[in-house]
């Protein structure tokens, strides 16, 4: 992160009313660090775990949403498990990348959300997770024909991935939710 002053002043006042209204407090972080230092992938992040709330309490929506972390969050839930104040951290990287689609904010890591369209248009579909279409589907959109070729050999040599796709039996219900009115969109 840069060292450019940035005051609460200067925040989006919009955004902080969104964060109110799903229930994230990012203003009882006291910055301990706990959500930081137990962060799995943090290496990879440009901003911390920690800044990421700070920034949030002070509405900093334009830094956040250009940030390569909000992409390389891998919602494992550690942070907010470790947190001593209950902060959704990873409702409200969430948040954040919804707000960026949302937005037309070019993402920091433009193959992550290529990857989660895949996958969702898979469930959308099937009503699970076709491993092979969804590849496929991330492949042809990304351009990254030959990556992971060896891990997926190996996956398909080991049984792993199945060549014909399974659904489900209840594929009205995954509909309900994609059209908005399934009871997961209800909060
Ligand atoms: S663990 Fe919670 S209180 Fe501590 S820095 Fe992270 S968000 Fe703030
Ligand atoms: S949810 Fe995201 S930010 Fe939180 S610990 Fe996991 S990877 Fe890190």
């Amino acid at each position: 992160m840069n060292n450019n002053v940035i005051t609460p002043e200067e925040g989006n006042k919009k955004f902080l009313n969104k964060l109110e209204a799903m229930k994230i407090d990012v203003h009882a972080c006291y910055q301990c660090g706990r959500c930081s230092s137990g962060c799995p992938v943090s290496d990879f992040f440009d901003l911390k775990v920690m800044e990421v709330v700070r920034l949030a309490s002070y509405g900093m929506e334009d830094i956040l949403l250009k940030s390569q972390t909000i992409w390389l969050c891998a919602a494992c839930e550690t942070c907010a498990t470790r947190c001593p104040n209950d902060i959704e951290i990873a409702g409200l990287m969430d948040i954040l990348r919804s707000l960026a689609l949302k937005k037309g904010v070019t993402p920091a890591q433009p193959r992550v959300p290529v990857f989660h369209q895949s996958f969702l248009d898979s469930v959308k579909h099937w009503g699970r997770a076709y491993e092979v279409g969804m590849i496929a589907g991330y492949k042809l959109r990304s351009g990254d024909l030959l990556g992971d070729m060896k891990l997926g050999m190996s996956m398909f040599m080991k049984g792993k991935l199945n060549i014909l796709p399974h659904s489900i039996k209840e594929k009205s219900e995954i509909k309900e939710i994609f059209s908005g009115k399934g009871k997961e969109y209800e909060r």
